[in-house]
């Protein structure tokens, strides 16, 4: 019998509701000639309470644009796309976001950018101080609390729109790439941190990426979406290496090595089926 093993993209992770759920989504966008390209789906997903799935696939399969409909920034062409059990319907103040090019105000200091969201959200600005204060000492960036965006690094810069995207404790957070544009060293040290900022704390998190490596050492689950048009979920399978992880040893891991020989074969085609097109 097969029927005890949930198709792709359907979690079968024990105990937990769902938190992130598509349906059937389908997604189209107008092409400039006035023509429509089938760009997505139809996909159906689910994310549980507390998961982290990473989702990779060829470039211009579609990842960002499942992301964007699941942060409410544009709706599906058909299907649904649910948070918490309800219809997604622009953005929630329940999700935090990280992209991939940062988002930080060049004219506001650190302190500034990373108590934005609270200030917006009529935090009184006694407590906003306090949490600003907690969240400059968890990014490492306490000496740095009265620079602008431009006299920090890349790095610091990334732990700065970290500690913006968490600081309001969201209970989903959706990260587009964004280590994409670190140098191989900074990134390494930023997945350490979301690691320890992120993973365990019950949140819910949706981690699009190209880097499979990134994606098996971070997330419970790693998806594969096929290259488009009609991008789909082409495999869904479960991590299962033990939390906490440590990412200079997890090469040498027997799963990671098995895990990563059969995502790359499977990425591999999608790549050179994108290219052929
Ligand atoms: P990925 O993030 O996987 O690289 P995207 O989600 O950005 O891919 O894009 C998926 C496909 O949809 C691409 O072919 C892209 O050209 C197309 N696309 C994305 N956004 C738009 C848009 N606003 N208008 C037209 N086409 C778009
Ligand atoms: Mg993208």
């Amino acid at each position: 019998m097969t029927s005890a093993v949930p198709p792709p993209g359907v979690s079968d992770a024990p105990g937990s509701g769902v938190m992130i759920a598509l349906r059937d989504v389908v997604r189209h966008f107008r092409r400039p000639d006035g023509g429509i390209y089938p760009a997505l789906g139809p996909i159906s997903l689910d994310v549980a309470t507390g998961e982290f799935v990473a989702v990779v696939g060829p470039s211009g399969c579609g990842k960002s644009t499942l992301l964007h409909m699941v942060a409410g920034l544009h709706p599906p062409t058909s299907g649904s796309v649910l948070l918490g059990g309800a219809p997604v319907y622009g953005v929630s103040r329940t999700v935090g976001f990280l992209f991939q090019d940062d988002a930080l105000l060049p004219w506001r200091t650190v302190a500034e950018n990373i108590g934005l969201g609270l200030r917006l959200r009529k935090v009184s600005p006694a407590e906003t101080h306090r949490r600003t204060g907690e969240w400059l000492a968890r990014v490492g960036l306490e000496q740095f609390a009265d620079h602008y965006p431009a006299q920090l690094s890349g790095g610091m810069r990334k732990r700065t729109s970290i500690a913006q995207a968490l600081i309001s404790d969201p209970s989903v957070i959706l990260m587009d790439e964004p280590f994409a544009h670190l140098d191989a060293q900074t990134r390494y040290l930023m997945q350490m941190d979301l690691l320890d900022l992120c993973a365990g704390g019950g949140r819910t998190i949706l981690f699009v990426t190209h880097d499979l490596d990134e994606a098996i050492g971070l997330a419970d689950r790693v998806v594969v979406l096929s290259a488009g048009p009609n991008s789909r979920i082409c495999a869904d399978e479960r991590v299962g290496i033990a939390r906490p992880r440590d990412l200079l040893t997890l090469r040498g891991h027997p799963r990671f090595g098995e895990l990563s020989a059969l995502l790359w074969r499977i990425l591999y085609e999608q790549v050179r089926g994108s290219y052929a097109r």
